[in-house]
């Protein structure tokens, strides 16, 4: 939709971590992602999404050791515990990054030189405070009693030389671009954290670490690594042939929309947007950030054992479940809570009382008082669009809201109309009704595919079937 003359979508989700395996939190964004890739290769645009793991830095070489294993073995199999969620989950992503590649080491190498060939790069003496769990420099007033708040752990002091990135002489033109929407930020509640942040004014960043293990060593000076996040956040573009295959490069490039968490905003909506323009590239049209989001109104953390586990949910509970839970609890953008209960609240009363039980009644009563002959009902796009306006903004929730509601209004007017009764005194009402509540039925499919595509599927082969007989329950309850 950004780009109708070329009527392409480059869509990205952040790379994470493999010191641990998915949770909650990487699945709720990946499948967003999902959904909207999803969506636009329904409106016929060519798709590229992009998901993958993050595989340098200390964290990770930590990690590892407390596992006993050796580096690569250790992210070897983390990173397919990712590729084996998303897959559990009904992502499907064109291509899976990971860093420790060849075509993602080459790029970042390419990447480095141009960096220092635009003169926005230089060495120094630097001193400051590291935290490993975010592998981010943190400024005294980050820290909350000396801590790094997301970590609650002191971060290191480190005194080393570096090579340096002049990011300050970045603002007004970042602030320019963000003003202009050349760079869209959303929710509209980051942009204007992001333009403060600028306001405050722009300091330089250290691009190298001295000492860092399992990390690309700077091209032009070896006894320097390149900052795991520099490094990563070239994902987007070393994915899709910067280095490799310049064609594909230039087809995708810029990417249409960065899905991230709203923690890392900072690192995709300043840093890359400036490393981007310092050689030369076009920057990314958006920046989504969503929510963080808690379990029981607590913080998700390992030490508290509150951690759902997003896998688990889908073998119990059906992936279009765990999908269509995620998307319409909370609006896409804003905190929130969710939990097994709450999942399972939904599952049975939006989706085998809801849909489910329209489904079923539905397709019942076509076989009985129709002989399971319709006529074939295609829909038309106008029906669409307002619901896919709402997806397509990453307004999943209000989007889920529309249709659910159409589901309640089919319901009720069964409820009223019992044809049950009507049909011994007026068999042509019931026909008809018949006829517009699939017609209604399919309408609903269509619109549901992106975000529950297998239940979509399902409901149009059987609503496309020469013959329409009562179907097996979509959703069976759940106590
Ligand atoms: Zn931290």
């Amino acid at each position: 939709m950004n780009n109708p003359e070329r009527n392409k979508f480059y869509i990205t989700t952040p790379i994470y971590y493999v010191n641990d395996k998915p949770h909650i939190g990487s699945a709720y964004t990946t499948i967003a992602a999902d959904c909207l890739a999803r969506l636009h290769r329904q409106l016929g645009e060519e798709v590229h999404l992009l998901t993958g793991t993050a595989e340098h830095g200390n964290k990770i070489a930590q990690s590892a050791e407390a596992a006993g294993k050796d580096p690569q073995e250790f992210v070897n199999e983390v990173s397919a515990k990712f590729s084996l969620a998303w897959d559990t989950l009904g992502i499907a992503p064109d291509d899976f990054i990971r860093t420790s590649e060849e075509r993602h080491v080459k790029a970042v190498i390419e990447f480095f030189k141009k960096l220092k060939e635009s003169g926005k790069v230089y060495e120094d003496d630097y001193e400051g405070l590291y935290c490993i769990g975010c592998e981010a420099f943190k400024k005294e007033s980050e820290l909350v009693n000396g801590l790094c708040p997301l970590h609650n752990k002191a971060p290191e002091v480190v005194k080393e030389r570096n090579w340096f990135f002049k990011l300050s002489d970045y603002g007004a033109i970042l602030t320019e671009k963000i003003e202009d929407g050349e760079l869209i930020i959303a929710p509209n509640s980051r942009r204007n954290e992001i333009l403060s942040f600028i306001k405050q004014g722009l300091e330089d960043i250290a691009i190298s670490r001295q000492n860092a293990k399992f990390a690309i060593p700077l091209p032009w000076d070896e006894s320097q690594t390149i900052y795991v996040w520099l490094d990563e956040l070239f994902n987007y573009c070393s994915a899709i042939g910067y280095e490799s295959n310049k064609e594909q490069f230039n087809k995708f490039w810029p990417a249409d929309i960065h899905v991230v968490g709203k923690d890392i905003i900072k690192f995709h909506c300043i840093i890359w947007p400036a490393l981007l323009l310092a050689i030369g590239e076009k920057i990314p049209a958006k920046v989504f950030a969503n929510g963080f989001l808690t379990v029981d109104g607590q913080k998700i953390s390992k030490s508290l054992g509150n951690a759902i586990d997003p896998v688990e949910l889908a073998q119990k509970y059906g992936s279009d479940a765990v999908r269509y839970f995620l998307l319409r609890e909370i609006p896409f953008g804003q905190d929130g809570d969710v939990s097994e209960e709450k999942l399972k609240a939904r599952y049975n009363g939006d989706l085998a009382n809801g849909l489910g039980n329209l489904v079923s009644r539905l397709t019942n009563m076509v076989e009985k008082f129709l002989d399971g002959d319709i006529e074939q009902y295609i829909a038309s796009p106008k029906d669409l669009s307002e619901v896919f306006n709402d997806f397509s903004s990453l307004n999943f929730s209000e989007g889920l809201n529309k249709i659910w509601a159409e589901i309640a209004w089919a319901n009720q007017l069964i409820d009223k109309s019992k044809p049950w009764d009507l049909y011994k005194t007026d068999p042509a009402k019931v026909e008809e009704l018949l006829i517009n509540l699939v017609a209604l039925l399919y309408d609903i499919a269509i619109k549901l595919a992106p975000i529950m595509p297998e239940t979509a599927d399902k409901i149009r082969k059987i609503i496309e079937a020469d013959k329409i007989v009562k179907a097996e329950p979509l959703f069976a309850k759940i106590e």
